[in-house]
């Protein structure tokens, strides 16, 4: 990442995210709001700017797994059976057909200690907009494109994602990397 970039990320991670923050504690209102703005400015200053990540990970939550399905992926996501009922399936074709990490954390620590062991030089972390910001502030300086979910049926729940965005944005990193070399 070029050093401009590392300098305006850590602007608006640093300084630009904990003032919103505040003004959200008065405008609760508007507080996704500027979560939502804090991860649109971070993804186009990383889009355009990683280079060369050689390890990227998928990161997903937990409340994507389909709330009916009993296996145990928070420590091996590839023990999903790909039945389809969500699509962590999905995801993990995404994840196998272009060689990237892929793991689920079930909240702040987890992802942490994800991070931690994997070391990944990039990630495409999917979740809400407060765990996404947060998220995103607290692995500074990793480059980290952020996705938000959808939530059909409420907050935590079978939540779902935009498959096609996962996939840009993983794509856009590979092409980064390409374009490095
Ligand atoms: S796709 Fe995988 S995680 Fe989702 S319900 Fe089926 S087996 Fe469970």
């Amino acid at each position: 990442m070029k050093a401009w970039t590392h300098f305006l990320r850590g602007v608006v991670l640093k300084l630009l995210y904990p003032f919103l923050m505040f003004l959200g504690a008065f405008m609760k209102s508007k507080k996704s709001y500027f979560q939502s703005y804090i991860i649109k400015l971070n993804n186009s200053l990383v889009m355009r700017n990683t280079t060369n990540p050689s390890k990227i990970l998928i990161l997903l939550p937990h409340c994507i797994q389909n709330s009916e399905c009993d296996i145990r992926l928070t420590f091996d996501v590839f023990k999903c059976k790909k039945c389809g009922k969500c699509k962590i399936k999905d995801l993990l074709e995404i994840a196998e057909k272009n060689g990237v990490f892929i793991s689920i954390a079930t909240g702040g620590t987890i992802a942490r200690k994800v991070v931690k062991d994997i070391r990944p030089d990039a990630i495409v972390a999917v979740a809400c907009e407060r765990d996404l910001s947060s998220g995103v502030v607290d692995t500074y300086p990793i480059p980290v494109i952020g996705i938000l979910n959808e939530r059909p049926q409420g907050p935590c729940f079978n939540t779902t994602v935009n498959l096609k965005k996962v996939e840009d944005a993983v794509e856009c990193l590979l092409k980064n990397k390409t374009q490095d070399k």
